[in-house]
């Protein structure tokens, strides 16, 4: 799930007092891009019976493709994991002033401060918060009519980003010790052959909409390759379209052990 730290609604400590309130027994916070939350929400889950896996999704783009690789058990303070996000960061606040200069340009000028208080310290800014700015300040509606009318590809004021490629995002995952698995991956299996031979470790086989069918593909794909299967509800937001209720997405309870024996190996 997604915490404040990168485009969620809640802070990363909200979202592990609502999962013990759940009585959840597995989480994982995967923010994009960012490993801000993890700390807040490590203390949170201290002497709970949560288990809170430490995360991040990374967001990589082949041939025009987005691509998002998960992270399971990643140590955050990992050095190439560090600067790269330094990266990646500092690129997602340049281009967040040229999407804003495009705006003014358009007639709708937004404050800098706004955009940059609406996200967390040390979070990373994405298309989201100018989206919930524009609402803000009465030029749009909802987020969709935002990304529609200016944020979105070919949009006026569309601005694209730095993206590592899958297979560097890959190797920063296992350069971090942790387990890289393929996020929602269905419209990228094609894909996987080759991301197995870069260090793959698993797919993401139980995701919110995915039906029976889609399931037991994945499941066999993930058999064919080895790899782990992993699941979840990508929880952001309550009520926001396409969103479901955190914990509503059922993923076998002996997914935790299967990751960690692949770990110790
Ligand atoms: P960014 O990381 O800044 O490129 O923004 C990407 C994020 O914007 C995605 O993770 C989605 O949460 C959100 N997003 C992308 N397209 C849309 C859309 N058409 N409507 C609403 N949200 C969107
Ligand atoms: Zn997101």
């Amino acid at each position: 799930m997604h915490s404040s730290a990168s485009d969620g609604a809640y802070h990363s400590r909200d979202l592990v007092r609502m999962a013990i309130e759940k009585r959840l027994a597995a989480i994982s916070i995967t923010d994009h891009d960012t490993v801000a939350g993890i700390g807040a929400a490590l203390e949170a889950a201290e002497g709970s019976d949560l288990e809170l896996i430490t995360g991040i999704e990374l967001s990589a783009v082949l041939d025009a493709r987005e691509v998002h690789l998960l992270g399971y058990f990643i140590d955050p303070t990992a050095r190439p994991l560090q600067e790269t996000l330094a990266l990646l960061a500092d690129s997602r606040t340049q281009r967040a002033r040229q999407i804003i200069a495009k705006l003014t340009t358009l007639g709708l000028p937004l404050h800098w401060e706004k955009i940059s208080d609406a996200h967390q310290a040390n979070g990373v800014i994405g298309r989201p918060h100018i989206a919930r700015a524009l609402i803000n300040e009465g030029y749009v509606r909802s987020v969709e009519e935002a990304f529609t009318l200016y944020l979105g590809h070919g949009a006026p004021a569309y601005v694209p980003r730095y993206k590592l490629s899958p297979a560097a995002a890959v190797k920063l995952i296992l350069e971090a010790g942790g387990l890289p698995v393929l996020a929602h991956p269905l419209d990228v299996t094609d894909l996987v052959p080759t991301l197995v031979e870069q260090g793959l470790a698993g797919i993401e086989a139980f995701y919110r909409g995915y039906t029976l069918g889609q399931i037991s593909e994945l499941l066999s794909l993930a058999k064919r390759f080895k790899l782990l299967t992993t699941g979840g509800t990508d929880f952001h937001d309550d009520g926001q379209p396409g969103s479901v209720a955190m914990g509503s997405v059922y993923v076998p309870a002996n997914t935790v052990d299967k990751l960690r024996a692949r770990l110790s190996r």
